[in-house]
Order: structure tokens, then C-alpha cells, then sequence
């Protein structure tokens, strides 16, 4: 039977596994995590504050640590990527009446998180990297805006020099959503180190991990020491207060991290250039396979803002269209390389904003309908399925793949010549 023959017409696949597990420091997890969590254990001290054996904080070395690795004066650790967020918004001081722009491509965190300060979030257009569109940002301007929301999406960092200029122009903070980029970077700075906060994740779907947690950075203290109240609402009790700057007390909740995470971020944090620089030396190793094929054909990869310093957790192709894309995914799935368009109107997926059914129809959870119906709010998100059509064009064009640490480099050539098959086979009009 021919190599050539597809798999999905009968043929014999490129692989015969699917490919490993995209879970990059999840999957790295080794003799390390279990010796600091157990150590944690021994010491029966799983509170940041209340240290039986007299080691120091997890918690509070992790935090200088991470700061230091991206660059940061600040860092807290919180217990989610949602939590970074929720508790940056507060810090900046959005609340009601307040609108946040973000990009109708990212997960519904970023809206929750906005909702969740009391904020209304408004849906704008990705440019072709997949991420906020500064183009589309100056027509959602209103006088409600208070800040902007970057989202680093599948590792990949924004056009931050033209997302930081329009905030300057327009007086407008900047709360970069790192959750999906841990660790990536744009023009040789880390992510998160541009905007007035950095949001992160350490869920278990992340760069790295412990489960579930986070972290928020700043080189503001104020801001600081107000996501540090705001994260714990009884750290004035335990004497969290690590930088004395003269800010109020306000309510807060619970977003601590607890030791166990501590120790696990810590671990992890070890691994993150690592993991990094094998994802990035795999999709070199596909891109350099697939490229004269591309060529030939015409076709592009999804724009990278730096492509040295994306995070290349993922191979995105755009194709021509919709049909192609979903054909393409299709027929690369069966030939053991999973493969999927990033959009499709029959399958619910909460990254895209056209599936956010509850937040486009401004469901509360209480019967006052605060944000969007508040006295303090006089505007209108104007929210539709079709308010960001672009972003559904790229995304439902986009063959999405992972890029795993895992793979080794034969997992690499296989899935550059799985490609490169199904190019070749597929039979498009014209390019
Ligand atoms: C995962 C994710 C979040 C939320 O992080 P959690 O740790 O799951 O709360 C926010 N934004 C984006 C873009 C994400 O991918």
C-alpha cells in the first residue's frame, strides 16, 4: 500500500501511537515534587504562616523566586489563574461602572475574572497571532474604559509594544493574562513584566504546575500590597504585610496558596526553561519540515509577535478555510497526530466568546443583573455572536497541534511528515 495513501481514506498512518500527553510540567513531575511535598509533610507546616518545624515559607520563596526569574519587583502566590486575575483587577482598583477590554479568543477566566470584580467585559477582535488585535482597540474605547486585558493565547505574547502604547495614550491600565505563556517572552522581557500586573497560572493544563494555583506580578508596591490584602483577607491578622507602604485596609477573600503548592511551584519553576526550550527545539524541527511545503502551497502559520520568544506550546497553521481546516485536522488525526480547528459554531469550547452563552446574555447570579444593570454603569457591551466575526474567521481557519515536551525528535519528523502527507494528498482549489 502506498505511504501517500491517507490514513482517513484507508491508508497506512504516519504514527502508530497517538501522540503524548500535553500536559508539559505535569507530565515532567519526578523524584523532586515528591521530595519537597514530602517534606512538607514531615514538617506537618502546610500555612504560610505558621511554621512548626521553623522552615521558611515554600509559599514566600516561591514568590521571590518567580519574581526574580521573569523580572518583577513583586510577586504573590494565589490559588488560581482566575484568583491572579480576580485579585489584579482589584489591586488596579476596577470595579463598578468600569469596562475592560479583552480579546474574544481567550478562555472565559478572563471574562469571569472581570465580571468577578464587578467590572463589565468588552469583547475585541484577535489580529492573525491569535491574540488581542491593537487595531481593534480604539473602537471599543468609551469613557468607562479603565484598562486593557492582553491574553498571551496558546504561548504566544501580543503586539505588547502597540497594546502598551495605546493604554499610554489613553490613560489606561494593562492586566496581562500570562496563564497560557508561562515563562514565554516578547523582545527578550518576560511576559507579565509589561503591564501594570501579570497574571499566571499554575493549573494542571499549564506550563507548569501544581495543580491548581497562581501567581500575580508587579513592580508597583501599592499595587502590591493591594493584591496582597485583597488575596487574603486575613492576612492583616497573621502580619502578611511584607512592604510597608501606606495603603488602607480593604475586604478581602481567600486566594492563599498553600505550602504543598509552595513546594510543588518551586520544583516546577526549576523546570520551566527546560520544558521551554525542548518545545521550542521540537516545533523548530516541524516548522523547518513543513515550511517548503508550505511555501508551495501558500500557506501561512498563525503570526508570532516574536517568534523566539513565544512559549511554542502549539503549531498553528491557517488555512485557506473553515472546511479546509476542520478536513485537514481530520485527516492528520487519523494518521495518529491529533490535530483540531480552534473553531467550530456546533462544538461548545469556552476559549472562544461566540460560546460564552451566559455571559452574552448577561446572566448573574443574582436577580439585580449587577454589572451590566447597575446604577454606576451607564454603558452597553453590545454582545452577539457576530460582534468579533475576524476572530471567528482565523480561529475556525486554524489547524491547531501541540507541541509536547514529550516528543521526541522522531515524534517531531513523524508529525513534519504527517503534515506534509496530508498537504500533499488533500486535494484544495486553489491555494
Ligand atoms: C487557564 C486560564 C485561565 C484561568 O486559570 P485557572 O488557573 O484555571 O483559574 C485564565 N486565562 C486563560 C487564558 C487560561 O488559559
Amino acid at each position: 500500500m502506498s505511504r501517500d495513501k491517507l490514513a482517513i481514506d484507508g491508508g497506512v498512518p504516519i504514527r502508530d501511537q497517538p501522540l503524548p500527553p500535553m500536559y508539559p510540567g505535569g507530565m515532567a513531575i519526578g523524584e523532586e515534587e515528591k521530595q519537597a511535598v514530602l517534606a512538607v509533610l514531615e514538617d506537618k507546616s502546610l500555612f504560610r504562616y505558621r511554621s512548626i518545624s521553623g522552615s521558611p515559607s515554600r509559599v514566600a520563596a516561591f514568590e521571590q523566586k518567580f519574581a526574580e526569574h521573569m523580572g518583577a519587583r513583586f510577586g504573590l502566590a494565589v490559588s488560581s489563574g482566575t484568583a491572579a486575575l480576580h485579585t489584579g483587577l482589584v489591586a488596579l482598583g476596577i470595579g463598578p461602572g468600569d469596562e475592560v477590554i479583552i480579546p474574544a479568543y481567550t478562555f472565559i477566566a478572563s471574562a469571569g475574572a472581570v465580571i468577578a470584580a464587578r467590572a463589565v467585559p468588552i469583547i475585541a477582535e484577535v489580529d492573525d497571532s491569535l491574540t488581542l488585535d491593537p487595531d481593534d482597540l480604539e473602537r471599543h474605547l468609551t469613557p468607562r474604559t479603565r484598562a486593557i486585558m492582553p491574553v498571551h493565547m496558546r504561548g504566544a505574547p501580543c503586539d505588547m509594544d502597540r497594546v502598551i502604547a495605546f493604554a499610554r495614550r489613553n490613560g489606561l491600565r494593562v492586566i496581562e493574562d500570562v496563564a497560557q505563556a508561562d515563562g514565554a517572552s516578547y523582545h527578550g522581557q518576560r511576559l507579565g513584566t509589561f503591564g501594570d500586573v501579570g497574571a499566571f497560572s499554575l493549573q494542571y493544563h499549564k506550563v507548569i504546575t501544581t495543580g491548581e494555583g497562581g501567581a500575580v506580578l508587579t513592580d508597583d508596591p501599592v499595587l502590591y500590597e493591594r493584591a496582597n490584602i485583597f488575596h487574603d483577607g486575613a492576612g492583616g491578622f497573621f502580619g502578611s504585610r511584607r512592604q510597608p507602604v501606606p495603603v488602607s485596609f480593604f475586604p478581602g477573600l481567600n486566594y492563599r496558596m498553600s505550602e504543598i503548592a509552595g513546594a510543588l511551584a518551586l520544583v516546577q519553576l526549576n523546570r520551566l526553561e527546560w520544558l521551554l526550550r525542548t518545545m521550542r527545539s521540537r516545533k523548530a524541527r516541524i516548522r523547518a519540515a513543513i515550511e517548503p511545503t508550505m511555501r508551495e502551497k501558500g500557506l501561512h502559520f498563525r503570526r508570532l509577535h516574536d517568534p523566539e520568544g513565544e512559549a511554542a506550546v502549539a503549531l498553528i497553521l491557517l488555512m485557506p478555510t473553515a472546511g479546509q481546516a476542520r478536513e485537514m485536522a481530520r485527516a492528520l488525526t487519523a494518521e495518529n497526530i491529533g490535530a483540531g480547528s480552534l473553531f467550530s459554531e456546533a462544538i461548545p469550547d469556552w476559549h472562544v466568546a461566540f460560546h460564552w452563552k451566559h455571559i452574552l446574555t448577561r446572566a448573574t447570579p443574582t436577580a439585580d443583573g449587577c454589572p451590566f444593570r447597575c446604577p454606576l454603569y451607564d454603558g452597553d457591551p453590545r454582545y452577539s455572536e457576530d460582534m468579533a466575526p475576524r476572530t471567528l474567521d482565523l480561529l475556525g481557519r486554524s489547524v491547531h497541534v501541540n507541541v509536547s515536551p514529550l516528543l521526541t525528535e522522531t515524534d517531531a519528523d513523524q508529525i513534519g511528515e504527517g503534515i506534509v502527507k496530508v498537504l500533499n494528498a488533500l486535494r484544495w482549489q486553489p491555494f
